[in-house]
């Protein structure tokens, strides 16, 4: 046992009345008003709480984004913009354990992984986006029109930044999902509004006073914390130009059509997936286990790009499952404040729920393969589990329960391999687990998924574009796609 200490700093953190970060301060919020308490899930104690945004608090963090964009951020060069975001980089690098403490604290996520992955690859992502500040651009273009009189054209195309983001943002990374859109906006030359989770809340409120220090002027970014419903009043304010949300199918939904009926605020929404690997028949199970275990059960499977499905080649499916099971068995199941520990609880309560709703399916029905249990005690702690699935329209095949819980079905065929895959209304990851190349050049094309990888899952690159495709989502994040998404381009057209 390897218990963490929790840092004075985040103790005093912790103890402090929250309220909303806007125009570069703290907003103290009357206590009269609702509090949500935001409850450790490895404990079930309250650690700190949030303050529930109103609309009278939204409007305040709107206008001053408003303001920060037409006269402070959008008029900077874009090289100070880099140079600010990589500054913000080296203050949440100096930073990192406190914030890793924060969101270990939180979420239930295992401390190494907030260090060395939320946090660190927040880092990354920052400096990724800063990098493209002084490298967004139009382009010239030669007119088509025919000239009668002997006059000339020439045309060419501007980016400019579309105003103030909306971005709301998940429980399960919610500091890097939180500077994915933080780090796009800026770098653009947009100001930013974020709703962090009702469940996670303090590292990004802690990260924007990170980027006062970092120089980043107030009302660059600001924060307003609460629930979907303080979500929905950010949706409706005109002055919003663009939402960038992450989350669930049914609330991308909802917030699609209510950017729609805003005078068609642009939207790019990144939602939940059943993502599938494919572990083809020349598969050595020994060798490809580790790392497909990890992308499935990492952060207790509460990963949108994590495989939920496993498809085995019949002639490997009886060792898949023999050495699969085995291996979670090894599990070390703990605190996540504790270095040694290797599976943590859920998240949070209604989520607990969620999945236990999924275990208990799965019990009626004879479908455990291993695992399976709700582990007694304190904390929203489950066993990792494999299950055998009852056909294609089982709800345990088809719905996302983000947990731990992974199908493994076995196939024959390459073509009963991709119908059963794209038996799906997501379409976000999949993978496919083979030494012949050949073969997964030909399987990549018929799958349904905004990202397909080889013999790996889950890797989450910056230069590399991430998104859906069906229910799974609208839009990319990354790479050079997010550009079309924060900026509007306009054409300039000169006769001469
Ligand atoms: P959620 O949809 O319940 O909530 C996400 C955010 O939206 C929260 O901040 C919430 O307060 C807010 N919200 C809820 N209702 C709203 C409304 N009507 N209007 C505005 N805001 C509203 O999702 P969750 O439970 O926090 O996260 C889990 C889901 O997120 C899973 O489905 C997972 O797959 C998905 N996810 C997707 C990605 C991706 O990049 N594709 C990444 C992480 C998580």
């Amino acid at each position: 046992m390897n218990q963490v200490q929790i840092l004075a700093s985040v103790q005093t953190f912790l103890q402090r009345q929250h309220g909303h970060f806007i125009h570069g301060q703290h907003i103290e919020v009357d206590d009269t008003r609702t509090r949500i308490e935001l409850i450790n899930p490895a404990t079930e104690q309250p650690v700190s709480s949030i303050t529930i945004g109103t609309k009278s608090d939204v409007e305040a963090a709107v206008n001053s984004a408003q303001d920060a964009f037409l006269h402070a951020w959008a008029n900077t060069s874009p090289y100070e913009r880099g140079q600010k975001l990589n500054k913000l980089a080296d203050l949440v690098e100096q930073h990192a354990e406190e914030l890793a403490q924060l969101e270990t604290l939180t979420t239930g996520k295992l401390i190494n992984l907030s260090r060395h992955l939320e946090v660190a690859q927040t880092v990354v992502f920052l400096r990724y986006f800063a990098g493209w500040a002084t490298k967004i651009h139009g382009k010239t273009m030669q007119p088509s029109i025919p000239s009668a009189n002997g006059e000339k054209y020439t045309a060419y195309t501007v980016r400019q930044p579309v105003g103030v983001v909306a971005g709301i943002v998940p429980w399960n990374f919610s500091l890097m999902i939180g500077c994915w859109k933080i780090g796009s906006a800026l770098t653009t030359g947009c100001t930013i509004v974020l709703k962090p989770s009702e469940f996670t809340t303090l590292s990004l409120l802690r990260l924007a006073e990170l980027a006062i220090e970092a120089g980043i002027p107030a009302g660059v970014i600001n924060i307003v914390t609460g629930t979907g419903e303080t979500g929905q009043y950010l949706i409706d304010s005109k002055k919003i130009k663009k939402v960038s949300f992450t989350g669930s199918v049914p609330t991308g939904i909802a917030i699609g059509k209510q950017a729609m009926h805003n005078d068609l605020t642009r939207v790019s929404l990144e939602l939940g997936g059943k993502n599938a690997a494919a572990i083809l028949a020349d598969t050595q199970i020994d060798e490809i286990l580790p790392t497909l275990l990890q992308a499935s059960f990492v952060h207790q499977g509460q990963v949108c790009a994590a495989p939920e499905r496993f498809f085995v080649h019949r002639s490997k499916y009886e060792e898949f499952i023999q050495k699969a099971a085995a291996a979670l068995q090894q599990f070390k199941i703990g605190s996540p404040l504790d270095e040694s520990s290797m599976f943590g609880p859920l998240s949070n309560k209604p989520h607990f729920e969620k999945v236990k709703h999924y275990l208990d399916l799965a019990h009626q029905n004879n479908q455990i393969i291993c695992g399976g249990k709700v582990i007694a005690g304190t904390g929203y702690f489950v066993e990792p589990t494999l299950l055998t699935v009852r056909g294609i329209d089982d709800p345990l095949f088809i719905e996302e329960t983000f947990g731990p819980v992974v199908d493994v079905i076995a196939f024959e065929s390459d073509e009963e391999l991709i119908s059963m895959m794209n038996h799906s209304r997501f379409g976000l990851t999949a993978s496919i687990w083979t030494n012949d190349l050949a073969k997964a050049l030909r399987l990549i094309p018929q799958i349904e998924a905004g990202s397909v990888w080889v013999n790996m899952h889950t890797f989450l690159d910056p230069a590399v574009p991430f998104g859906g495709v069906k229910a799974s989502g609208l839009g990319r994040e990354f790479s050079d796609a997010f550009i079309e998404d924060y900026t509007e381009l306009k054409s300039v057209m000169i006769r001469y």
